[in-house]
């Protein structure tokens, strides 16, 4: 069958010769990446053959062994990738190599920074792993068929990596893809057999399938015997091998093939379990959050295999949501080949094994926060906004995981989340029963509330929490170690323990002495607040605003209300502060028209002073202007 009647030249797709430009320039110090994604690839494709062939086993065309070979040619300046896998149509061919199907393509383009030691990374994360060849090869050529369909269904792809690729028909008896790279002048180094070996030692060694390289002989040998292979790699997965026996710089290098993330992983967990369900598994905590981390259709779960065979990526029953960072593989003993993802989630060993990782997860973080304070430092920089979903997701877990939690306090007053819930405890003053806790929107709004201040000149340590996810916290964990958490901005403080008698007489007797006032105060405002007292919690502002133990806090407010629900007005108490010289002339003022102005503001200020928005910005702004220009 002639090629040229039907080749065909395409464009590749915008945004990968944006791509390709990009990465030939920002790869090139890390060029000899292109064999370790190539392998990885057709390490990819025969998974995916095996896994196909277990329905449709004549897909193997007879069943020679599965395998990777390489075949280099110094004077040629060439090597090829070969595999006898799962192959391409020519339909496949054009969309796998001629676009980007990712979604996030776009914002990786954006977060290119020019620094090449972070763009390498980002590109390794955002898996655009066949571009790579063009980083040492001028040209690539790929012949591939797929598995099942006659020899005439091969197809011949070609590009110089320049904007265009051709694909044509081509004649080929071998299943599978053969990808064979024109190095550019300068890189035949690529193809010493001294150089492949050591590289595939390097980075592809844990490939489950034997990666076989073709090795020069005598002239003669080579005539009269063809050619002869050796394997170069370990070729077993590296999960079945015992934990001694496998290097760190080998884990590490998993972690690279299964995640397409060049930084390394801080930590992992290597396990066999026996007994009535067996798995093995190998969990990582990665150093980075990925972009999406906060997609909600980000793929996410660890890649599931049942007895070495590969099932599927992204199997995401395996681990709860609040652990959706961790990345790594399950191989299980007991699951069915033929497993779907809707049987994943009826399956009760499903289950026992969640329970399982679960709890090795949480251990290996309990583990670093002990072990290694500055990996968990980074644990909970990139990932503990996803960990303070925990308490809320898994109530089984819920003092396992908020040992794991890290806040601001007052004890430091530094933005750094850095105290644990232990430290707290391990600081508590005698007779103290509580941990309390503030939630504003941003650091600086929770540092220096009104809250605070009494507490504060007490030497009581506050835990100041200002993420997004902190209400819903704070309403899922509601003691630690026996103590109740404690919002300082709601309900009645009661500091008694930690109050002299001398000081809650005096608390008494100024509520008594200024009881009209609080009563006067409380006819103004009406219904804009629940209640006025005087305070038990101010020492420096005039008033602050106070709300039920069990009311909608703002955070939670804006998130439902964002969500479409009609939520009601909630109505707080307003707490006053008599020794503060605004009191006291509001409480001198007789005329009505100008206490009421003055009890308003009080009012108003105090729910500016948390971070919240006035009702009706434009009458305090009046009522301000009404006070200045009474000023003389
Ligand atoms: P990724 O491996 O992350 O999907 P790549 O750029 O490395 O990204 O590969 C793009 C796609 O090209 C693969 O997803 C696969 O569909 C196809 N492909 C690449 N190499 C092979 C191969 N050796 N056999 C079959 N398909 C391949
Ligand atoms: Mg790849």
């Amino acid at each position: 069958m002639g090629e040229a009647a039907q080749a065909q030249t395409l464009g590749f797709q915008a945004q990968v010769k944006q791509l390709l430009k990009l990465m030939i320039h920002s790869l090139y110090s890390h060029k000899e990446i292109f064999l370790r994604e190539l392998i990885s690839n057709a390490s990819d494709a025969l998974d995916k053959l095996r896994f196909e062939a277990l329905a449709k086993p004549e897909l193997l065309e007879g069943g020679a062994e599965l395998a990777i070979r390489i075949e280099a040619d110094k004077d040629a300046r060439t090597i090829a990738i070969i595999d006898n896998g799962i192959g391409m149509s020519r339909t496949e061919a054009i969309e796998n190599l001629g676009t980007i199907a990712r979604s996030g393509t776009a914002e990786f383009l954006s977060r290119l920074t020019g620094d090449q030691q972070k763009d390498a990374q980002l590109i390794g994360q955002f898996g655009v792993g066949f571009y790579s060849s063009f980083i040492v090869a001028e040209r690539v050529e790929v012949f591939s068929r797929r598995a099942g369909e006659g020899a005439s269904a091969g197809v011949h792809w070609q590009s110089r990596g320049d904007g265009e690729f051709t694909v044509a028909d081509v004649e080929l008896p071998e299943r599978g893809t053969r990808i064979v790279l024109h190095l550019k002048e300068g890189e035949e180094d690529f193809a010493d057999e001294f150089r492949i070996r050591s590289l595939v030692r390097k980075y592809s060694d844990h490939i489950a399938f034997p990666v076989r390289m073709r090795v020069e002989r005598d002239e003669k040998d080579k005539k009269s015997q063809g050619a002869e292979y050796e394997t170069i790699n370990h070729a077993q997965a590296l999960w079945t091998r015992p934990r001694t026996e496998v290097k760190e710089e080998e884990y590490k290098e998993f972690y690279r093939h299964i995640t397409h993330d060049f930084s390394e992983p801080l930590a992992w967990s290597h396990g066999k379990v026996e007994g009535k369900t067996e798995y093995t598994s190998l969990l990582y905590i990665p150093s980075r959050a990925p972009f999406d981390l906060w997609h909600r259709e980000a793929a996410r779960g660890l890649k599931l295999y049942v007895r070495r065979v590969f099932i599927m990526d992204d199997a995401q029953q395996f681990l709860p949501l609040y652990l959706r960072f961790v990345k790594g593989i399950v191989d299980s003993a007991d699951l069915p080949l033929n497993i779907s993802r809707e049987m994943l989630q009826q399956n009760p060993m499903i289950d026992t094994i969640r329970t399982g990782l679960t709890r090795r997860v949480l251990d290996l973080l309990a583990k670093l926060a002990k072990e290694e304070p500055e990996k968990y430092a980074t644990v909970w920089k990139e990932f503990g906004q996803v960990l303070k979903e925990g308490p809320a997701e898994d109530p089984a877990n819920r003092e396992r995981i908020a040992k794991l939690l890290r806040f601001s306090s007052t004890h430091t007053d530094k933005p750094e989340q850095d105290v644990s819930l232990e430290d707290y405890v391990a600081r508590m003053k005698p007779g103290q029963k509580e941990i309390y806790f503030v939630v504003a929107d941003s650091f600086a709004t929770a540092k220096s509330s009104p809250h605070l201040e009494l507490l504060r000149r007490k030497g009581l340590e506050v835990l100041l929490l200002w993420d997004r996810v902190d209400e819903w916290l704070t309403d899922h964990l509601r003691e630690f170690d026996g103590k109740p958490l404690r919002n300082v901005a709601r309900g009645n403080l009661d500091l008694a323990a930690v109050q002299s008698e001398e000081e809650k007489k005096e608390q008494e007797s100024l509520a008594k002495q200024h009881a009209s006032l609080v009563e006067r105060i409380k006819e103004t405002l009406g219904d804009h607040v629940s209640e006025v007292r005087v305070t038990s919690r101010l020492t420096d502002s005039p008033a602050c605003l106070v709300l039920g133990e069990h009311e909608l806090g703002p955070q939670m407010r804006r998130i439902l209300e964002a969500a479409g629900q009609k939520v009601p007005a909630g109505k707080p108490a307003l707490e006053i502060n008599p020794a503060h010289p605004l009191l006291k002339r509001i409480e001198a003022t007789s005329e009505q028209g100008e206490f009421a102005d003055l009890a308003m503001l009080l009012f108003e200020q105090a729910t500016l002073a948390e971070g919240g928005q006035l009702a009706e910005p434009a009458s305090f702004v009046q009522r301000l202007n009404r006070l200045l220009l009474a000023m003389r």
